[in-house]
């Protein structure tokens, strides 16, 4: 009996995972993203997540990737890793 799969659509490595977004601007990480779909990929620059985030500022990276889209065909299977 195969394990029902929980996985959730997106990816995201344990090292950036947990962190709170502002945690990640102070520690200069650069995340990257990259569709599973149609491998658009992108860099999110700590400038860029502090303007483009900041009402989630406070939230998990975690609790974000579950709510991102690929910008270019909408795919919620997206992976983020820390640059
Ligand atoms: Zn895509």
């Amino acid at each position: 009996m195969p394990e029902p799969n929980h996985r959730p659509p997106f990816q995201i490595t344990r090292d950036i995972a947990g962190w709170p977004l502002w945690v990640l601007i102070d520690h200069r990480t650069v995340v990257m993203l990259e569709c599973d779909a149609c491998h658009h990929r992108a860099a999110w620059s700590p400038g860029y997540m502090a303007k483009a985030f900041p009402a989630y500022r406070g939230k998990s990276l975690e609790w974000l990737a579950g709510r991102l889209r690929c910008g270019r065909c909408r795919s919620e299977y997206v992976r983020l890793w820390g640059a």
